[in-house]
């Protein structure tokens, strides 16, 4: 299949189009717009495949993106482009509005005339699928999962602004016809993350012995999925899922925010044993709570586990010592990604 991604030079993009040039015979369209969380560099071991191919857009540009659609004429959209990042929307919501409602709008619109003029097996086999979050979901209590019947319920601008992106691929399909898949995933985690999320923020401040925030008293629990299982639940859904569903794929990782950092710090104390410090836990150090911040995520994965065939290869424990140990063997990505506007500060205090 030809294959349009968009946010292909994000963290999942990434990790989703390193799969597809070295796991299958997919081509693909990279589209990103190449914001301070897109970077060329994570895609160097696959950017000289002839089945790979990038165009520095934005999404909310309608004449570029039908453009490329007319030009490339994927079978298939893989839709991942967003602004992800809780903090900066309560910083500053703005481009989450345009970015993730916006953007993904110009792309619907897109796909759909483009779909309409397709005819046969073309029209039958394409597919546009949407990448979401389980925040949409809102907050739970001590117990219970969210399935795919849960009711929205988001409580951040950057969850509302998904919230709203998921509503719109739905419309589409109920309203157009047009062959839409949304996956709602858990909390990702592996190699090429951006520091300013939780894990690559607490090894790298923990390598430059400085304080590890959590935020609140670190109670807040979140399901963790392994980039690379959440990137092979993707590919299966787009091949095999139905169109017009919606899957869940989660970890069967909950853990609370302090257990996270807890347990890098374990596995630093153990890989790279620091004589300065007493223990790495030992630079932990609990900051003013997120406003609004949700207290518990957990997805109930069961129904592309029966009818995907599909669960996390990864164990918590597997998939965090691959990623610290990943961090420590890429410093100078680390490095050059944090281009200066951003030293890891805290984001999103109101
Ligand atoms: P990311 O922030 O690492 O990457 C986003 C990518 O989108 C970047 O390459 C950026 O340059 C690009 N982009 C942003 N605005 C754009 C625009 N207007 N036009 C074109 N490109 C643009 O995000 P991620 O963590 O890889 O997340 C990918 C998707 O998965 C997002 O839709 C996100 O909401 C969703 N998701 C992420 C997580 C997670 O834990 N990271 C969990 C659930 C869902």
């Amino acid at each position: 299949m030809k294959i349009l991604v968009t946010g292909g030079a994000g963290f999942i993009g990434s990790a989703l189009i390193r799969y597809l040039i070295q796991e299958t015979e997919h081509s693909l369209l990279n589209v990103d717009k190449l914001t301070y969380a897109g970077n060329l560099e994570s895609l160097i071991d696959v950017e000289e495949d002839s089945r790979y191919r990038f165009e520095k857009v934005d999404i909310c540009d309608a004449v570029a993106i039908k453009g490329l659609f007319e030009n490339y004429r994927p079978d298939t959209v893989m839709h991942l482009a967003a602004e992800s990042h809780v903090d900066r929307s309560i910083d500053g919501p703005a481009v989450f509005i345009q970015t993730n409602i916006l953007g993904t709008y110009t792309l619907l619109e897109a796909a759909r005339g483009y779909w309409d003029d397709l005819e046969g097996p073309a029209r039958a086999q394409f597919r546009f699928h949407h990448v979401s979050t389980d925040e949409v979901f809102g907050s739970l209590g001590e117990t219970g999962a969210f399935t795919e019947e849960t009711a929205y319920h988001p409580n951040s601008p950057y969850s509302a602004s998904k919230s709203s992106s998921d509503h719109l691929v739905r419309a589409w399909h109920h309203t157009y016809g047009l062959p839409v898949l949304i996956t709602n995933c858990s909390n990702n985690y592996g190699p090429y993350q951006f520091p300013e999320k939780l894990i690559p923020l607490v090894i790298l401040n923990a390598l430059e012995e400085k304080p590890l925030p959590i935020y609140g008293k670190g109670e807040n629990v979140r399901d963790w999925l392994y980039v690379e299982d959440h990137v092979r639940a993707l590919v299966l859904v787009l091949t095999e899922g139905r169109p017009g569903e919606t899957y869940n794929i989660g970890g069967h990782n909950e853990k609370t925010n302090l257990e996270v950092v807890e347990t890098i710090c374990q596995l630093l104390d153990e890989l790279v044993p620091n004589a300065k410090l007493r223990d790495h836990a030992s630079l932990i150090q609990f900051v003013k709570d997120r406003p609004g911040h949700d207290r518990r995520y957990a997805i109930d994965a069961s129904k592309i586990a029966r009818e995907l065939n599909w669960k996390p290869r990864e164990s918590f424990a597997s998939g965090l010592r691959k990623t610290v140990q990943w961090y420590l063997d890429h410093r100078p990505w680390c490095r050059r990604v944090q281009d200066g506007s951003y030293r890891r500060e805290r984001l999103g205090t109101l």
